[in-house]
């Protein structure tokens, strides 16, 4: 008698409690009447390899992958796609019929799809973007809003190696600049984004002056707890069109789940509040 396998999925993190993930793929799946099961796992760096090389043998389609594993997992995986090779990092697996595990990285497509989708007019081409920070996230900013078409990055980190790293791997359309200019040069920004974890509840302020603020420009934040920043309340204030952080969570899931459990699943106001429940 041939059973039908019910298609588990999950994410992988140590710490894994506070992930919104599984949150969201839960509603997806309900929504869209399918028997399968999204999973928080939380595992140990020294038991990544294997925790990940049984997944497939226990009915696991695929994964996703956070911090502290994202790094790690390339080198686990089979194969790995052109774009996570570019970012340096990997947040979704995909276990493949054949046995082999792919990596992926969708948080760059994440970050621009949010990015489109809550500043529609915006025009990549319009002008110079401004990015906070240096991190892991950042890495993905940057790769997605080269490839979207942006004439120049303005990159500015508390450590400044880690923003000339960057500019090192990306090429000259970066421009490195010292943290304590930091309010100079978001007066030249189109766009301004914040990569850096400074706004996020429980961290400390972003204490970068805004008053350069262009009135035209598009304002986002990787932060989405909480979901309006000072960054964001005050951009709003001065007339800028803002983007929240909560979009580029949904809408890097979105391929994987399409991949694992064959439904592309939209991303609309109805599914920010099921995050929000
Ligand atoms: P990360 O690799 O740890 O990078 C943290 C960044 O913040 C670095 O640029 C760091 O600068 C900067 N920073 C931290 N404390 C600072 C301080 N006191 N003063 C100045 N700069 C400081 O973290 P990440 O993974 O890139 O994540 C960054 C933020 O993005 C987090 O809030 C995370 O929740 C959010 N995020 C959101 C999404 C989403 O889907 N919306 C996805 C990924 C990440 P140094 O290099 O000098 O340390």
């Amino acid at each position: 008698m041939t059973m039908t396998k019910i298609p588990l999925a999950g994410v992988i993190g140590c710490p894994i409690a506070q992930s919104k993930s599984p949150q969201l793929h839960r509603y997806w799946l309900q929504q869209h009447g399918i028997a399968g099961h999204y999973i928080p796992m939380h595992v140990e760096p020294e038991d990544l390899a294997d925790a990940i090389r049984m997944m497939p043998k226990m009915g696991f389609v695929g994964a996703n992958v956070t911090i502290p594993h994202k790094e790690a997992v390339m080198g686990i995986a089979d194969q790995v796609t052109d774009r996570a090779k570019v970012i340096g990092a990997a947040n979704t697996l995909i276990f493949r019929e054949d046995g082999s595990i792919l990596a992926d990285n969708t948080d760059g497509y994440g970050f621009i799809t949010n990015l489109h989708q809550g500043a529609p007019n915006w025009d990549p081409q319009s002008g110079p973007a401004v990015v906070l920070g240096a991190g892991g996230a950042c890495r993905a900013v940057v790769a997605s809003l080269l490839e979207a078409g942006v004439p120049e990055i303005l990159l500015t980190n508390r450590t400044r190696e880690r923003a000339e790293q960057l500019r090192s791997e990306f090429g000259d359309r970066i421009r490195v600049e010292d943290w304590i200019q930091a309010g100079n040069i978001i007066e030249e920004g189109a766009l301004v984004v914040n990569t850096t974890s400074l706004g996020m509840t429980g961290k400390p302020r972003l204490r970068v002056p805004l008053d350069g603020l262009r009135q035209d420009a598009v304002v986002t934040d990787l932060i989405y707890a909480p979901l309006k920043t000072e960054l964001l309340s005050y951009a709003e204030e001065v007339g800028c069109t803002v983007v929240d952080g909560l979009g580029m969570l949904v809408h890097q899931a979105v391929p994987g789940f399409e991949r694992w459990f064959g439904v592309r699943p939209e991303v609309d106001a109805d599914t920010r509040a099921a995050l929000l429940a």
